[in-house]
């Protein structure tokens, strides 16, 4: 009980000194009565600046009673708790609020007891009342923010944790537990009390989280597989750091959780659609690449060896652009099919574009092995195949490299595969062709070809020699065949054989047969004015030309241009020129024979068995291939060939040449068989320009008819 307030009555120096240190004491020391309104019958100076009310206004109620000053809302409140502590003999000790004088609210800190007289009567209340309206407000602030974090915690929609680094929650928030699949956030904390083996996916994945956050003290986008409540897996991205304490240990990891399963399934599914080619459903171009890389990688582990097969259907186009992309499609689907069914379930197929696939055969013990895959893919495509009412007899072609044997490189593999594939294609097609040396020497070599061929004709390195072609009947020269030769300036003389065939690929052969033709007729000319007499020239007009130059409007122009009389040019079209498109290769002949000038089937015989199509050409010559001309003396099958093919001219009342007549009993046997023409080395070899001049001048007599002609 303190001292102050006893009945003991103070000195006066004793009272000044208590009156001094009770008033410079912060808040209001005082001593009421245990009424209903607090009547006040002490109060230090510290009243004023408390309430903003004169010790003399409150005490006594003179103005104002204590009960009166205190908020209405808390008065119960403080009596209440000021009455129980009294009825146990308690010192009290509550915050409550009052009203100052000038209407302001001022938050008190009140402690007190009861006075008691001997009896343990209550006869007054002493204590002190303190303002804590600043750490009130402070208190209030926090309180607010701390409201603010937790519904902001509690209403967010991503999910929020505070783990232990040992993997158990500390805290988490509805979102979280939504996103678990919980009810609450309480059910996820109790649940999942081990987040180390528990959650992921991945049985690494939280060691992995550790170590990044210990590494980095955070982690971003950490992007993982879960499991919900119900054992369904999500993939969520989380943001995660550590929170220390002040010296610095780990206290706790707190970070947010998003649930990207979405992103991740349209993700993978525009991987998917991205490596995937739409119509046959095999990976696409787009995969091959990563494919290869990771079976080389396997080949390099296990010490084998993985082949990579080129395929190209043959003739695919010809179909896709006759029957319609429709069933070009379905074309395509079941070769897809079928190359599936031939393959092996660790094989590779990918559709590289077009009617190109692509086979990855991997775990080769020897390159060997590869042929009866390869064989057993182009026995499944060359089975007929019913589409639409139509069957078709699909081949393919294949190109077949080998890792590590032929290339370690991927690039230089695939390019090797593709070189391989257009040998085969070249050497007549429904064929597979493995990768060599040699057939890289082959292809370097074309290339080179092909680089010359480029810049041949502006730079003149092309020339004409001509072969006479013989009336066997007299003897005499009846005309010449131009044939072309490439004064190469490393290689030397090129016969046509090695470069006609890549012209007529690359497309140059427009060009060269447009300068054959001029130089022909050129040539005519000079003929004419040197010697006075016309001497005809046979071209020889590729394929090429018919399909794809304007060969018509051409041969008009150079003749014009060269102003001699048509029919001394005569074209020599071969027996193949009419495979791709009858109706317009026939057009194309009457066109030419209406400009005037002579028409022949050269290497007559060894294109195609059915000859009736002979009958509706408008063609002069027939020119036997000299292949039926081989050791005619032994060979009688080849001598009834002749006897026929000739037969057959003379029906159809064609001029007929034999070619290639080397001996004279081929000269023999061919006039006696009724043969018009004759050509060969027993004759002529074919002549450069010196030569052809030499011989005219020389053995006029050769020439006499044509004199007589002029
Ligand atoms: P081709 O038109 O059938 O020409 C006949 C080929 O046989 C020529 O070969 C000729 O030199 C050769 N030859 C002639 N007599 C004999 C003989 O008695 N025995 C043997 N074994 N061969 C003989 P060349 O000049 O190498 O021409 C080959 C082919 O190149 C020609 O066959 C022709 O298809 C093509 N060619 C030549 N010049 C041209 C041209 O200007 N344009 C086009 N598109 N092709 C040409
Ligand atoms: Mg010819
Ligand atoms: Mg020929």
């Amino acid at each position: 009980m303190p001292a102050v307030f006893s009945q003991v009555p103070l000195s006066e120096a004793e009272q000044r000194l208590f009156d001094t240190l009770l008033d410079n004491l912060d808040g209001m020391v005082y001593r009421c009565l245990y009424d209903a309104s607090w009547t006040m019958t002490y109060v230090s100076k510290g009243c004023e600046t408390l309430t903003g009310f004169s010790a003399h206004a409150l005490l006594h109620n003179h103005q104002i009673s204590y009960e009166e000053m205190t908020h209405p809302e808390d008065r119960a409140y403080v009596r209440t708790t000021i009455q129980s502590a009294i009825a146990q003999h308690h010192r009290y000790q509550l915050e409550y609020r009052i009203v100052s004088a000038n209407g302001e609210l001022i938050w008190v800190a009140e402690r007190g007891n009861g006075v008691y007289d001997a009896q343990g009567h209550i006869v007054a209340l002493e204590g002190i009342i303190l303002d804590i309206s600043a750490r009130k407000k402070v208190e209030q602030d926090l309180f607010n923010t701390e409201q603010q974090y937790r519904s902001m915690f509690e209403n967010a929609t991503l999910g929020m944790f505070q783990t232990t680094e040992s993997g158990s929650y500390l805290n988490a928030n509805q979102a979280l537990a939504d996103l678990y699949g919980y009810p609450t956030s309480r059910a996820l904390i109790k649940a999942l009390n081990n987040i180390n083996t528990s959650l992921y996916v991945s049985e690494h994945r939280r060691a992995e989280f550790i170590e990044e956050v210990r590494k980095h003290g955070r982690v971003r986008q950490f992007e993982s597989q879960v499991y919900k409540q119900d054992n369904s897996i999500i993939w969520i991205s989380e943001n995660a750091h550590v929170v220390y304490n002040t010296r610095g240990e780990v206290l706790y990891f707190e970070g947010t959780v998003e649930d990207i399963t979405a992103r991740k399934q349209s993700e993978q599914q525009i991987l998917q659609q991205a490596v995937t080619d739409n119509l046959t459903g095999l990976l696409n171009r787009n995969a091959l690449n990563n494919k290869l890389t990771s079976l080389m990688q396997q080949a390099d582990l296990t010490r084998t060896k993985l082949a990579i097969g080129f395929i190209d259907l043959d003739h695919f186009k010809l179909i896709n652009d006759t029957l319609g992309h429709r069933a070009g499609d379905k074309l395509l689907e079941n070769v897809a099919q079928r190359l599936t069914e031939s393959t092996r379930p660790t094989d590779t197929i990918v559709r590289f574009g077009g009617d190109e696939f692509v086979m990855l055969y991997p775990m080769l013990r020897a390159i060997n092995d590869v042929e009866p895959l390869l064989t057993r893919v182009m026995d499944a495509v060359s089975q007929p195949l019913h589409i639409d009412g139509y069957t078709f007899n699909m081949t393919c072609s294949m190109g077949v490299s080998v890792y590590p044997d032929h290339a370690t490189q991927m690039d230089t593999l695939l390019s090797y595969a593709d070189s391989a594939l257009y040998s085969a294609k070249n050497a007549g097609k429904n064929k597979s062709q493995l990768f060599s040396s040699a057939l890289a020497a082959q292809l370097n070599e074309r290339n080179y070809v092909e680089y010359g061929l480029g810049h041949a004709l502006q730079r003149e390195e092309f020339m004409l020699h001509y072969q006479p072609k013989i009336d066997l009947r007299h003897g005499g020269i009846e005309s010449l065949e131009a044939l072309i030769r490439w004064q190469h300036p490393e290689r030397g003389l090129i016969p046509p054989d090695q470069f006609i065939p890549i012209a007529e690929e690359t497309g140059s052969i427009l060009a060269i047969g447009e300068w054959v033709l001029r130089s022909a007729c050129r040539k005519i000319q000079s003929i004419y004015q040197t010697f006075g007499y016309y001497i005809p020239i046979a071209v020889n007009v590729s394929p090429i030309q018919f399909m794809r130059g304007n060969l018509v409007e051409t041969v008009q122009q150079v003749l014009k241009d060269s102003a001699i009389p048509p029919g001394l040019i005569t074209l020599e079209v071969t027996e193949n020129a009419r495979f791709k498109d009858e109706a317009m290769f026939v057009r194309c002949l009457h066109q030419l024979k209406g400009l005037g000038v002579r028409l022949a089937i050269d290497d007559f015989g060894i294109g195609y068995s059915n000859m009736a199509y002979l009958k509706n050409y408008p063609i002069d010559e027939l020119k036997i291939d000299k292949a039926f001309l081989q050791d005619l003396e032994h060979n009688h099958t080849n001598g009834n060939i002749l006897l026929a093919l000739i037969n057959l001219g003379k029906s159809l009342h064609k001029s007929v040449t034999a070619e290639g007549i080397e001996t004279l009993y081929q000269h023999t046997f061919l006039l006696d068989s009724g043969c018009d023409v004759g050509q060969g080395y027993y004759y002529h070899r074919p002549l450069s320009d010196d030569q052809l001049h030499a011989l005219m001048h020389n053995h006029q007599a050769q020439f006499k008819h044509l004199h007589l002609a002029k």
